[in-house]
């Protein structure tokens, strides 16, 4: 689950990490409310979206008066901001509105779990700031990255000589860096990022950006957290895939998959690339679904029109066969069917599945295991596109 950067701020400022004095305004009313509590110009506005690169993309504006923040707030709330790492674009439905800080150097710095090895990674760069993509891209060596033991966590002496590599002020840097490791494991972040980590002109750290991932397998234990989450941000599909308990994640290929178990749902990706197709998405009905949530995730399936076949491919254990094709039957009653369907079934109760899906007189295709059915389905997805 992602945080919206002013929220990232407020953590980040909790626990002791300085940031710009700042606050998020939903309308154009606010804005300036916020722009006159802060008293002064400039002030940077930024659109606060769940994705990087907004920078470039003109998500981050620096004002000088009333007006022109006016003018720059009503132009980006309301907009689908397009950036270069969603080209698909966010809703803008806030901004933050903030002092501006006299820039000396950008610097990167982040926290995040290494699962190569299986360890929790810092990573700095003096190559902070928009291009630092570009620029690890084509000189690995300016990240450099440092294991931390997850029984010790952050040592000072880690942080120190990352600061004296990165040539900055060493108490205030690993004060800094420890405080963000704090953050990251007590919150259960996969990711806690600044970039760009800022040495303002008067020598002080200053986090300008501020990223804060968090573990989706954690929000049990991590409420507060859960109940920030700006639903806008995610895309339709999975937000309403969510709401009925199913696991839906969207991908780029044209194969509508519909499997139980993350197992058998990654089995399923990879059978489907060996047979040379693409998976549209990844939908992970569960072991316990109910005949509701079968039907909805054929409807959520079928939704995207990137689909151009669905393959369903199922292993009843928990989930009951004939349970699975009385929600298929549901949903098809309420899905107008526009796309081939393929269909293994195999496990408890495949019978009367079957049977149950035979009697329907859907025009469902029957896949006696796997690999037929991948190899059905892609060859239907490319005929269909
Ligand atoms: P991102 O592009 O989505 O990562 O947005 P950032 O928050 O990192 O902002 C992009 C860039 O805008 C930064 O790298 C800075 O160069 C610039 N910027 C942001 N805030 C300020 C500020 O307060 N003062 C100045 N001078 N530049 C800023
Ligand atoms: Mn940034």
């Amino acid at each position: 689950m992602k945080l919206h950067e002013h929220q990232a701020k407020e953590i980040f400022a909790k626990y002791g990490i300085p940031v710009p004095e700042g606050k998020v305004a939903f309308t154009v009313k606010e804005a300036k409310e916020v722009a006159e509590e802060l008293g002064e110009f400039p002030l940077v506005v930024k659109a606060q979206v769940h994705c990087g690169g907004r920078g470039k993309a003109g998500g981050v504006k620096l004002v000088n008066s009333i007006d022109e923040l006016e003018e720059v707030v009503s132009k980006l709330l309301g907009k689908v901001l397009k950036t270069f790492q969603c080209p698909e674009g966010k809703p803008v439905n806030r901004v933050l509105i903030e002092k501006a800080t006299p820039i000396d150097k950008e610097y990167y710095l982040a926290i995040t779990l290494d699962r190569s090895r299986s360890k929790p990674v810092i990573m700095v760069s003096a190559a902070g700031g928009m291009e630092i993509e570009e620029i690890v891209k084509e000189n690995p060596e300016a990240i450099k990255i440092e294991p931390i033991d997850p029984e010790l966590g952050l040592m000072p002496y880690q942080a120190r000589e990352l600061a004296f590599e990165l040539g900055l002020p060493v108490k205030e840097f690993t004060s800094i860096a420890t405080k963000l490791y704090r953050i990251y494991s007590e919150l259960d972040a996969s990711l806690v990022e600044i970039n760009p980590l800022v040495l303002t002109k008067d020598g002080s750290l200053v986090a300008l950006d501020a990223k804060l991932d968090v573990d989706d397998n954690a929000l049990f234990r991590q409420k507060e957290l859960e109940e920030m989450e700006d639903e806008s941000q995610i895309p339709p599909l999975e937000a309403e895939a969510k709401k009925y308990g199913l696991n839906y994640i969207k991908l780029s290929g044209n194969i509508g998959c519909m499997v139980n178990g993350a197992g058998l749902a990654m089995a399923t990706m990879d059978i489907i690339k060996l047979a040379g197709g693409e998976p549209a998405n990844f939908l992970d009905v569960g072991g316990g679904a109910n005949v509701e949530q079968i039907a909805n995730a054929f409807r959520i399936l079928t939704a995207d029109p990137d689909v151009k076949a669905v393959f369903i491919n199922i292993f009843g254990g928990i989930l009951r066969v004939d349970r699975l094709a009385q929600g298929l039957i549901e949903a098809s009653k309420v899905v107008e069917l526009k796309v081939p369907v393929v269909v293994r079934l195999e496990g408890t109760n495949v019978e009367e599945g079957m049977r149950l899906l035979k009697e329907s007189g859907l025009n469902f295709i029957t896949a006696k295991d796997m690999w037929e059915g991948a190899k059905k389905a892609v060859e239907l997805a490319n005929r269909g596109g």
